[in-house]
This record gives C-alpha cells, structure tokens and sequence, in this order.
C-alpha cells in the first residue's frame, strides 16, 4: 500500500493502521488551515481501497486500531463507509474500534440512524475541530458551519454512540477577538460535552503577514505568549464539562496540560496562573521547539 502524501493523522492514532478513504478534504476552504490545500479531494475508487484494505490484511493481520484518511471521509454516502466497515470487520477479526477525522457540514449531512450503522460496525472516535465558538470568527474563517451546527452534528453523533474529540485553536480570533473567542467556544464545548477536548495554537510561520493583513484584515493580530495563556484561562474557567479528557499537550500550545475534567479544573487554572506569572516559566514550551 504507498500513501497519497501528506499524510495526517491525530498525535493519538500514532499507533493505528491508516487507509485512505479520501484523498484532501472535501470542504478545503478553512482559511487557517494549510493542510490540504495542495490536494485535489477525491473519494478513492472501491477497487483500490479495498485492494490495500485486503493487502494489509496479509501483513497485518492482528490490527485493532484502524484510522480512516484524509480530511473528512464522513462526507462520503454511508453505503460506502458501511461497505469500507464491513470489510475491515472482515479482514481484520481482531479489529476494535475505527476513527476518522469528521467537518461539521459531513455530520450536517448524515441522519442518526446513519450515524448508528456506523457505529454498529466499529466507528468509535471523531475527531471534529471546533476552532471557535465565535459565529463571527467562524464566518470569517470560513469553516462553512454556525455555532450551533457544530453542536447539533456533535450531539447527533454522540448520541448515536460515536466518541467526540473536539478541538479549538487558540489565537484564532487575534488579540482583539480574543475574550469572545474564549468565552463561545467554551460555551459549545459546553454543550456538546465531548468525550475529548484539546487546544491548538494558531501558528502561520511565513504566512502570518498575509494572513493577517489580507486575510483576516487590518486590525487582526496574533496572540502572544501571555496572551494566549490568558485566552486559555479564558477558556477554561468557564468550562462545565463532565467526563471529558482535556489536553494542550499539541506542539503548537505554550503550556502543556491534561487532566479530566471537571475533577482537575482548579488544578488546570492553577498551573495556567502560575505559568502567566512568568513568561520565562519552564512550565511553557519554548519557542523552538513549538511546531505543528
Ligand atoms: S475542514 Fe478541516 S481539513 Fe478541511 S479545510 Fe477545514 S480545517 Fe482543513
């Protein structure tokens, strides 16, 4: 099997035999997000993914973890993800459980009795990025959904049995937007009430003066370190998650944290306090060695 390169794949499926469903990601217009970007989306002709489903069968035949690529296979009919299931199940008998990156408008698109089949068959996790909360920011990113569609394609796919892992990028409203960026999400995080809940940094390298000054007009500017820790506090004080694994262990995050909450709440804030105390903390990252 040789992959269509790039390649992605979420820090915890480091250990999970990936297959390309699709290739690039069928929305492809989100404004800070590069990853695609250089891939025409297709969806990946029956023939040839279930002729690498089968070959890796061979030399992997005691696979548990399977991760669907690339950006968002959800937006593919469920009859094709059914067939894509089944075969894993049948290939794979050792198989337990099966995630796939998922965009908003593919959980818009599927019905909660689709979303059940799925999950009949061993779909488990979906990893959907939030980003923001803010219906202005998500406008202006173009992430293609409201506020309240994330919540309502969330909530379906939980209740359809599916595990969230959701995910907002700090920094993304700019040091102006900052306080509604934190406030918003934290409060559809609230009320999808995701399994998992992670932070990304936005960074933009060679791109940050475009992105800025073109893209997100004049007065958009990045967030600094202490800025984006008080984002994060934010962000987090105003979190009423229960049963949900909270992590900004991401390369991109300053501060690196994760704790349940809401047991671990206080302890979340205090670090957050005492890494805002100084900027030159050894509780944060440094610069160099932040990456994405
Ligand atoms: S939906 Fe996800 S992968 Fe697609 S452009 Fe947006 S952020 Fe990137």
């Amino acid at each position: 099997m040789e992959y269509d390169m790039p390649l992605y794949r979420p820090p915890s499926e480091g250990r999970s035999l990936i297959f390309q469903v699709t290739l690039g990601c069928s929305w492809n217009k989100c404004l800070f997000c590069g990853m695609y970007k250089g891939k025409r989306f297709t969806a990946r002709p029956w023939e040839d993914l279930s002729a690498d489903i089968i070959e890796m069968s061979r030399y992997q035949p005691h696979t548990k973890k399977v991760f669907l690529a690339d950006g968002d296979p959800l937006c593919l009919e469920t009859d094709y993800l059914i067939k894509t299931l089944d075969l894993l199940n049948e290939t794979f008998p050792a198989l337990e459980r099966v995630s796939t990156y998922a965009g908003p408008t593919n959980l818009m698109g599927k019905s909660i009795d689709e979303l059940k089949e799925l999950r009949k068959r061993k779909l488990d996790v979906l990893y959907l990025g939030i980003e923001t909360g803010n219906d202005a920011l998500l406008k202006k990113i173009h992430k293609g959904a409201t506020a309240q569609e994330i919540i309502d394609g969330s909530k379906k796919a939980i209740e359809a049995g599916l595990r969230m892992s959701t995910f907002i990028i700090l920094g993304l409203g700019g040091a102006e937007g900052s306080l509604d960026h934190a406030k918003d999400s934290a409060r559809v995080a609230n009320a999808i009430n995701p399994h998992f809940l992670a932070t990304l940094t936005l960074m933009l390298g060679q791109y940050e003066e475009v992105y800025e000054k073109k893209l997100m007009g004049g007065n958009f500017k990045l967030l600094n370190k202490m800025q984006s820790l008080q984002e994060l506090r934010w962000f987090v004080e105003d979190l009423t998650v229960t049963g949900c694994k909270f992590g900004t262990e991401h390369a991109s995050n300053y501060l690196p944290i994760n704790g349940t909450l809401p047991e671990d709440k206080e302890k979340i804030l205090d670090l957050i306090d005492r890494a805002m105390k100084d900027e030159n903390s050894r509780l944060l990252r440094p610069e160099w060695s932040r990456g994405l």
